[in-house]
């Protein structure tokens, strides 16, 4: 399967290349007795790829439309969303600014040097300024206010990128190729959960937290469906209200980390099934399921999709993490 390049900056195309996504049915033995599914949207753009490109969508697209020259974002130095929105900057014509947290390391991670190669201007602030990011004075606090730009939160989190999440369970909603009981998918902030499990009405949405903060999760997830439902109820549109799913026992001790029983899991899938995974992400998805599995939680046959929601890009350099 052929990863896609996303060419130009416009709806319609992109709405296609999504549509266009496969599903693929995974053969292995980590999950017998369950059909499980994945759908590949790490294949929607190998740069601009998973939902971090969904969430920027509609903020790339109002940028150009208003006529801005420059994204302003924030992340931590793994961060797939600085990532993500360096290579969109650098493929459809805007300067970024990246406000990372903390000092500048003598050696940036890989995920940073892609970020400068893709012509992003890197401005590292401290941690105690970084805490402040989304206060409406932060940019002027950091020396970052620049003309003529947008400022897209951490991950992409804004009604903006909520609404790109809902166009992805729309999309699901229409293509998914056979009748699925559950769709699962890795959490950090919680925002694609919530937003899928406000668009997604044909199978409920359950989502695995990577990060020891199950409580945090889920209170963004429902912050983000009643933000939706304000927004939807202002237009007259109609949002399903929808309970918020959400297994945090399988973080693995916490964010970005990686025992060796993790990878070992990893390889194994990867090897039965030829989907590369990420370790900070799916990974852990799909080491939940399996797990879930074995603990006997599903009746025979039940039908599971995966979302794929990409960062194969910090398969590199993870040993740097701990
Ligand atoms: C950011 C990210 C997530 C988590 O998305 P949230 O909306 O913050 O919960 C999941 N998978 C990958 C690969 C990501 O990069």
């Amino acid at each position: 399967m052929e990863a896609h390049y996303l060419t130009s900056l416009d709806l319609n195309g992109f709405i296609e290349a999504a549509r266009a996504i496969p599903y693929q049915k995974i053969n292995s033995d980590l999950f017998p007795g369950i059909e499980v599914w994945i759908r590949r949207d790490d294949l929607l753009d190998p740069l601009i790829s998973g939902n971090k490109a969904y969430k920027l969508l509609y903020n790339l697209i109002e940028a150009k439309d208003r006529g801005v020259e420059t994204l302003v974002t924030c992340g931590g130095a793994w961060s797939n969303h600085l990532h993500a929105t360096a290579a969109a900057g650098a493929r459809f014509g805007f300067r970024t600014i990246g406000v990372v947290r903390g000092e500048r390391p003598p050696v940036l991670s890989a995920m940073l040097r892609d970020a400068e190669r893709f012509g992003m201007q890197l401005n590292f602030v401290s941690r105690q300024h970084y805490r402040q990011r989304s206060q409406p004075e932060f940019l002027k606090l950091i020396g970052a206010q620049v003309a003529n730009s947008i400022y897209i939160p951490e991950g992409g989190a804004n009604l903006a990128g909520v609404r790109g999440i809902r166009l992805l369970g729309g999309i699901i909603e229409a293509t998914h190729p056979i009748s699925f009981d559950q769709l699962w998918v890795a959490c950090g902030t919680g925002l694609t959960l919530g937003g899928l499990s406000s668009s997604i009405n044909s199978f409920p949405v359950r989502g695995v937290g990577v990060l020891k903060a199950g409580e945090s999760i889920r209170r963004e997830a429902l912050r983000w469906l009643t933000a939706l439902a304000e927004s939807a109820a202002r237009s007259g549109e109609r949002i399903a209200s929808s309970d918020i799913a959400l297994e945090d026992e399988y973080h693995c001790g916490g964010y970005g980390k990686y025992p060796s029983w993790l990878q070992e899991f990893q390889q194994a899938f990867e090897c039965e099934s030829g989907v590369p995974l990420d370790p900070v992400y799916t990974s852990k998805l799909m080491y939940a399921l399996s797990q879930e599995v074995s603990e006997g939680h599903f009746s025979y046959g039940t039908k599971i999709l995966a979302l794929h929601s990409g960062g194969l890009q910090g398969r590199r350099g993870f040993q740097l993490f701990d």
